[in-house]
This record gives C-alpha cells, sequence and structure tokens, in this order.
C-alpha cells in the first residue's frame, strides 16, 4: 500500500504526544514535500511504536525527543532520537538482537521482553531497508532507518 510518509508519521507521533503522561517535549523535522513509501502500514506502525516507546521509557525529565525524516536520492531515512541515559558502545549493536536487554534489571523494572528491536529489524528489511541505532552514554540515543521509495511516486498532494 503506497502512503504518505509524512502524514503516516505526523499521525503516530500525534498519537503519542495526546496520550503522554511525561515531561517530554517531541520535535519534528520533517520535510516539506511529500513522499510516497510503499509499506505494510500496520508493521511499519508497530516499529515506530516500539521506538518511540523505547525513547520515551528511557527519557528523563524535560528531555526532548526529535523525529527526522531526510530524503536521499532513493531512500527515506528516519531518525528518533532521545536524550536519555543512552546505551553503553560495545552494546549498541546487540540491541536488535532477540531478547537482548542491555540493563536485566532495570529492563526487568522497565517491562517488555526484548523483542521489539528484533521485530522491527525483522520488518524493516522485509521493505528493504536498514536499521540501526547510535547511542552514547549520559547523552542520548538515536535510532535510524530507512526504506526505499519510488522517486516518481513523489508529489505536492495536499
Ligand atoms: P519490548 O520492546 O519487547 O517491550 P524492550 O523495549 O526491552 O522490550 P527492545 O525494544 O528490543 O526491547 O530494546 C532492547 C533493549 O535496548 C532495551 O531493553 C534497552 O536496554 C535498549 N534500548 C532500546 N532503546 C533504547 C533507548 N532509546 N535508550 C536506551 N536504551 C534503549
Ligand atoms: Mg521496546
Amino acid at each position: 500500500e503506497f502512503v504518505e510518509f509524512n502524514k503516516f508519521f505526523n499521525r503516530i507521533i500525534d498519537r503519542f504526544e495526546m496520550s503522554k503522561s511525561q515531561n517530554v517535549e517531541f520535535k519534528r523535522y520533517l520535510p516539506e514535500n511529500s513522499y510516497f513509501v510503499e509499506i505494510d502500514a500496520d508493521k511499519l506502525t508497530q516499529v515506530i511504536d516500539n521506538i518511540i516507546s523505547n525513547a520515551l521509557k528511557y527519557s528523563p525529565d524535560g528531555g526532548n525527543i526529535r523525529f527526522g525524516v531526510t530524503v536521499q536520492e532513493n531512500l527515506i531515512k528516519i531518525m528518533i532520537s532521545d536524550d536519555g541515559m543512552g546505551i553503553p558502545k560495545e552494546n549498541v549493536g546487540r540491541i536488535f538482537d532477540r531478547f537482548y536487554r542491555v540493563d536485566r534489571a532495570r529492563s526487568r523494572a522497565m517491562g517488555g521482553t526484548g523483542l521489539g528491536l528484533a521485530i522491527a529489524k525483522e520488518m524493516i528489511e522485509a521493505h528493504g531497508g536498514h536499521i540501526w541505532a547510535e547511542s552514547e552514554e549520559g547523552v542520548g540515543t538515536t535510532v535510524f532507518f530507512t526504506l526505499p521509495f519510488e522517486l516518481d511516486e513523489a508529489g505536492e498532494w495536499d
């Protein structure tokens, strides 16, 4: 199914912004133009929900969560970044493994199974994209993913 990416992404962000109880500010950096991507909208929603839930889980009071979209040739690149506790360098690569959680005790207190990002990776790769994270302890975490899109589907609809 083809979706207008900004509209799709904004709707998900809106849902979290309306229901959040934490003192966390959402900042959006989305392109002006419309880009149409062919995706399974339900699966992509699940992926983005998990990334945002993680960002919220680890956000400090007064933190920001930034949502960015950039377009490079035939790829759309999405980034979601937080001001949370971050992930030690040696562990960043493993957060996409099944059941992997950085700090068992802390993660158990936070709830969840450690499957969210493993599922996200499977789904993004099934869409022909990539997913990765960059993080610095005590500074924050950014999760990136890409999706291929058709250049001739770019337009300026509503
Ligand atoms: P689930 O998503 O199944 O509810 P989960 O959130 O623990 O459980 P993942 O989403 O796969 O599992 O994340 C794996 C681990 O990566 C987390 O347990 C956490 O340790 C770490 N992690 C993920 N996102 C962040 C983030 N934004 N900041 C800090 N640590 C993170
Ligand atoms: Mg999760």
